[in-house]
């Protein structure tokens, strides 16, 4: 509901950060245990389910709005040519029963008309029409359980009322990403897995990634109006790469974003100096804005992890999560770069005043559970099956080796697909 609708593929590279660079001090990298031909059948399906504009669908990419036409017309001075007005999972045609973009703008608030994929109006009411879902709303699970031999049996939630209600299980995926879902397996720890389960590797909870981030905005000489249209209007790739001769590991897309004015204000100078006749000076030149979100690799690092608190509880009586993140070198030096390619990027169209915003303090959620060859480095295999419990899955971004410089929803719908092929063909065969 509550995203942008980019939908681009990992590259070659980032299924390989190891091969590709080498142990990397302070760093966790590790391959991920399929490459991306393994993926790609199931990029194209995802791409047909969603509806990403582009090849596989034939679907055109979206007009260029006011905001990009002023990116991209800056990255073509500078000399990239990676430039393109997608791939986004928004219809730019009728398509599916949903209407095309309107350019309606907003639309991280969720779209107002359904021209942007979310399983809310997509996939959920079709699988609760073949009467074999059903969606049990305002739960929470507080504990996987298992039997003696160690496989897992069911859940114990809290239901709608608050009541405690176990439902038995011959397979439990979790899909909670990257703070609930290892949040979930170290509540469920018991005298058999008193380190939570699936955490016999004790990586459920590391190698927490968001992405390396940051905002750009430029203040440009003509009006801009960042607001119209849609929130993320296109994408310049040229610096997607891995090129270690930049100074980091990995590479950055540059995307178009128009940030809301109480986002904008929050960020343009966070902390105690961030108010006053400064702040709201440059707000005042928000129509004249054109912005930018950095997208980088975030190498994996064990001490960036998802704890329990000792003390502090939900309402559910659970520890609740704490979430420890910091930079890698890497990242400060992929970050300062995008913001001197950035700054030439702006000043190609005019800009004379260019606000360079901070990292976010929360963006892509993605590891915490990753796939990993051996057991000693991850969580779970290549179908996202737990390495220590075979009925025990997980499906969401928690899964990931890399971050890559990519946005995650692609690629954790089609690892989604894929293990659900895996899941129907073991349960066939009697395997779970
Ligand atoms: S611009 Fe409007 S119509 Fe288009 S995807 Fe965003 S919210 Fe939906």
């Amino acid at each position: 509901m509550h995203w942008a609708g980019v939908s681009l593929r990992f590259q070659e590279h980032e299924f390989k950060m190891k091969t590709t660079n080498g142990a990397i001090d302070g760093a966790n990298v590790i391959d991920w245990p399929i490459s991306l031909q393994e993926l790609t059948p199931y990029y194209e399906k995802a791409e047909l389910k969603m509806g990403v504009t582009g090849k596989t669908t034939g679907m055109p990419h979206l007009p260029h709005n006011n905001d990009f036409k002023v990116l991209a017309e800056g990255a073509r001075r500078i000399g990239y040519s990676k430039i393109e007005a997608g791939p986004m999972a928004i219809n730019s045609v009728d398509r599916d029963e949903r209407p095309a973009c309107q350019q309606i703008g907003f639309c991280m608030q969720g779209c107002k008309i359904g021209a942007k994929w979310s399983t809310l109006y997509t996939e959920l009411p079709r699988a609760v029409a073949t009467g074999n879902c059903e969606i049990r709303t305002d739960c929470m699970v507080l504990q996987i359980e298992h039997d003696a031999t160690g496989k897992v049996v069911g859940v114990v939630y809290a239901d709608k009322d608050g009541k405690t209600q176990r439902q038995k299980a011959r397979v439990v995926c979790v899909a909670g990403n990257s703070i609930e879902s290892p949040r979930l397996l170290l509540n469920s720890a018991s005298s058999k897995y008193p380190d939570g389960l699936a955490n016999s590797s004790g990586q459920v909870g590391r190698n927490y990634m968001t992405h390396m981030t940051a905002g750009v905005y430029g203040v440009m000489p003509g009006e801009v109006n960042m607001h119209r249209g849609t929130a993320v209007a296109g994408i310049v790739s040229d610096e997607a790469h891995n090129d270690t001769a930049r100074g980091f590991a990995g590479g950055y897309t540059l995307e178009k974003l128009s940030l809301g004015l109480p986002f904008l204000s929050a960020f343009l100078d966070p902390g105690p100096a961030g108010w006053g006749r400064k702040v709201s000076g440059a707000l005042e030149k928000y129509k004249y804005m054109s912005g930018v979100w950095i997208c980088g690799e975030d190498l994996p690092q064990e001490i960036n992890r998802i704890q329990l608190h000792a003390t502090e509880k939900d309402q559910y009586g659970l520890p609740v999560p704490v979430v420890y993140k910091t930079d890698h070198p890497n990242d400060t030096n992929m970050r300062n770069h995008a913001y001197r390619v950035m700054a030439s990027i702006y000043g190609a169209v005019g800009s004379k005043e260019i606000y360079n915003l901070p990292a976010y303090p929360a963006s892509h959620n993605m590891g915490t559970n990753r796939m990993s060859e051996k057991a000693s480095e991850g969580v779970v295999n290549k179908w996202g099956q737990t390495h220590d419990i075979k009925n025990l899955f997980v499906s969401d971004g928690s899964q990931f080796a890399s971050s890559g410089a990519e946005n995650p929803t692609l690629t954790i719908v089609a690892l989604a697909i894929r293990q659900a092929e895996y899941l129907a063909t073991q349960l066939g065969k009697g395997e779970l």
